[in-house]
């Protein structure tokens, strides 16, 4: 199907494989002031072997919603580095965290507070693995791939779903499956889900720090390639209204204890720290959380901290396997898909580690 919208990649492509002549484009992202993602590229000299060799560099934060309009110098400081699986190459993503002129960290860098916390339970060695949901739309808005002026047959056949009719995007699910590969992001799965035109890709089980690092990296190259197939992606907790399933992004969550035979007794006592904090975190997992956490569609409410094994339905679930074997790790449902990863991993791990 001809796109109007997508750009011409053969065209392209004439170009890219011209010489760079030995200097190296970086790819500077970070996240703006409204929890989108934002780049812009450099040259550099030479292959660059570690962050310490990049520049600090700045932007315009006044038209990011990041900072004032007579005071709008926001500077970028790299906090990772990535193979770049458009340039190829020695080209890179750099991952930046945004701070303010007089060396605060902006409102948008929840990366300063979540590494402060990581770096005091490094030797609980937490890990985490989060399952994003997220659901495509087409340039009119349209939940991609659904018929015009119409809606697809109830849902059921979709979840995981193989086949024409039952499946849509599979092509730039791929793609973004093999770029994260590429890039060295720990991207653990893929599957379709519920919803049809709704997809979940799973990057885990990642230590401390490098959960909300390798997520936003997952997030930006899928954007980025659904770019060049014209498709937006939605990371709304209830992308279509009505009785389709919202968007998540599970958080599961585990500390050395829990990983240990009868880590069981860590994890429920993780479990019951996080019961009292129960208005904390959702304060942080995502707005417009509510439409999603309904008690329906596999969530428990929003108002309410329950837990249980196997249960779909609860605020914490314990996988069965877990159970059975006695350790493990835990999972925290409630986080919705457009949650900031840096806020969610530092808000567990400051509950269950320093409380
Ligand atoms: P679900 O059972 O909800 O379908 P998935 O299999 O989709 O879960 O995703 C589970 C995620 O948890 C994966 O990203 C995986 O890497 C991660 N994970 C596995 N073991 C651990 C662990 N011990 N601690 C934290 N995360 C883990
Ligand atoms: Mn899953
Ligand atoms: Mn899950």
């Amino acid at each position: 199907m001809a796109n109007p919208y997508a750009r011409n990649p053969g065209l392209a492509n004439t170009y890219m494989t011209l010489d760079q002549r030995g200097k190296v484009q970086a790819e500077y992202i970070w996240i703006d002031g409204d929890g989108e993602i934002r780049g812009k590229t450099t040259t550099v000299d030479s292959p660059v072997n570690s962050i310490k060799d990049l520049k600090e560099w700045n932007f315009d934060g006044s038209s990011t919603n990041q900072a004032p309009g007579g005071n709008s110098d926001v500077y970028l400081r790299p906090a990772a580095m990535f193979p770049d699986p458009f340039r190829l190459g020695d080209n890179i993503i750099v991952l930046a965290e945004c701070y303010n002129n007089d060396g605060t960290p902006n409102k948008s860098n929840h990366r300063y507070a979540c590494k402060k916390i990581m770096d005091q339970v490094t030797a609980q060695k937490p890990w985490f693995g989060i399952e994003q949901e997220y659901s495509l739309f087409d340039m009119d808005d349209k939940p991609y791939g659904w018929p015009k002026g119409g809606f697809p047959g109830p849902q059921g056949p979709y979840y995981c779903g193989v086949g024409a009719g039952k499946v849509y995007a599979r092509d730039l699910v791929e793609a973004h499956y093999r770029a994260c590969m590429y890039a060295g992001v720990n991207i653990s799965g893929i599957n379709a889900e519920v919803m049809p035109a709704q997809w979940e890709f799973q990057v885990g089980p990642c230590e401390g720090i490098s959960m909300g690092d390798h997520l936003v990296m997952a997030r930006y190259l899928l954007i980025r390639i659904a770019e060049e197939w014209g498709v937006k992606v939605s990371f709304h907790p209830k992308a279509v209204p009505g009785d389709w399933n919202g968007a998540g992004c599970h958080t599961n969550y585990s500390t050395e204890d829990m990983r240990n035979p009868g880590g069981m007794k860590a994890i429920d006592d993780a479990i019951e720290k996080l019961s009292k904090r129960h208005e904390a975190h959702i304060a942080v997992y995502g707005a417009d959380n509510e439409k999603r956490l309904t008690g329906k569609h596999e969530t428990g409410h929003i108002g309410q901290f329950s837990a249980g094994v196997a249960n779909r339905g609860a605020s914490i679930r314990i996988p069965r396997h877990v159970a059975a074997q006695g350790y493990g790790y835990l999972e925290d449902r409630r986080p919705a898909s457009n949650i900031d990863p840096y806020q969610v991993t530092g808000i567990i791990a400051e509950t269950t580690l320093l409380q």
